[in-house]
């Protein structure tokens, strides 16, 4: 059997290849791209002759079956995609699961992603981090993306296209309230900026300057204070055995769940037991 390798590629600066990456380009015997005619310029630069076939989000499921025959009768392919690394928001999941499946041998050789790319250089917290990649579209699913986003106290990576991220803006100043944000467009080329902004700073921004280019979105996630004022708030009104359930509802044995509520109240659990026995 061959082996499927995930090939990181430049977001922007066609530099941002490792030496292996561009020999495993040279040595595979197929270069699955997600669009032929963009991979052709780095191919190029790089001298990189191998055979290409394009596997994208439209014909990802037909042509991730046809790239794992291949690969069981012995051939070698890499996997690029448009920017960055593959699978990371883009077709390459497919691929990699239906490989995965089949007993092939998966390999990454890591480089250059967007998110990382942005979070290392944006100046919020990176200690701590959720990538939420793009939001849904759909309605129904993107409100509820955008619902769990509130209590987040890690520090938020979105990717968003220029033509909807005022849109996104919009429905995020909705939800989250006025916060700090960072938009890392353009990363690693020539106007790369990373732009501070209030979530409505943005908004106004983008009023007078049309959003161009690629971006990514980084919001600083809740504070801790707010987080637990906010846990607080959600016991504040419940009696002692409501706060109790609360917590056995959510998978704690009534011992763990008495010891917790006893915590939030600042009260030991002999008073939580016996107000409970009574
Ligand atoms: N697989 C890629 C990665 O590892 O970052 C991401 C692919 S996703 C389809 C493309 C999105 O990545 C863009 O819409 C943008 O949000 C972000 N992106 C890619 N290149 C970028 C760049 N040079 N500057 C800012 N964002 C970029």
């Amino acid at each position: 059997m061959g082996t499927l390798y995930l090939v990181a590629t430049p977001i922007g600066n066609l530099e941002d290849i490792t030496y292996r990456a561009v020999r495993c380009l040279e040595e595979v015997e197929l270069i699955a791209c997600e669009d032929t005619r963009h991979s052709r310029i780095l191919l190029e630069h790089y001298g990189i002759r191998t055979r290409t076939t394009s596997y994208h989000e439209h014909n990802k499921y037909e042509k991730a079956e046809e790239l794992v025959a291949q690969l069981k009768q012995g051939l070698n392919i890499a996997l690029i995609t448009d920017a960055g690394t593959p699978g990371i928001s883009d077709p390459g999941e497919e691929l990699v699961r239906q490989a995965l499946e089949a007993g092939i041998k998966v390999t990454s050789l890591p480089g250059p992603s967007a998110v990382i790319t942005a979070l290392s250089m944006c100046g919020l917290s990176s200690r701590r981090f959720v990538f939420e990649g793009f939001l849904p579209v759909e309605k129904k699913e993107r409100r509820s993306a955008l619902a769990r986003l509130p209590q987040e106290t890690r520090t938020i990576v979105l990717y968003e296209a220029p033509h909807r991220i005022r849109k996104t803006l919009e429905d995020l100043r909705e939800v989250l309230g006025d916060r700090q944000i960072r938009i890392c467009r353009e990363l690693t080329k020539k106007y790369e900026e990373v732009m501070p902004f209030t979530i409505s700073g943005a908004i106004a921004y983008f009023e007078e300057n049309p959003p161009k280019g690629e971006m990514v979105v980084i919001l600083q996630g809740m504070s801790q204070e707010d987080a637990a004022a906010m846990d607080a708030a959600k016991w504040e009104s419940l009696s002692i055995r409501e706060h109790v359930d609360l917590y056995m509802e959510q998978g704690l044995s009534e011992k763990d769940a008495m010891k917790k509520a006893a915590d939030d109240r600042g009260v030991s659990k002999r008073d939580i037991y016996r107000e409970l026995k009574v």
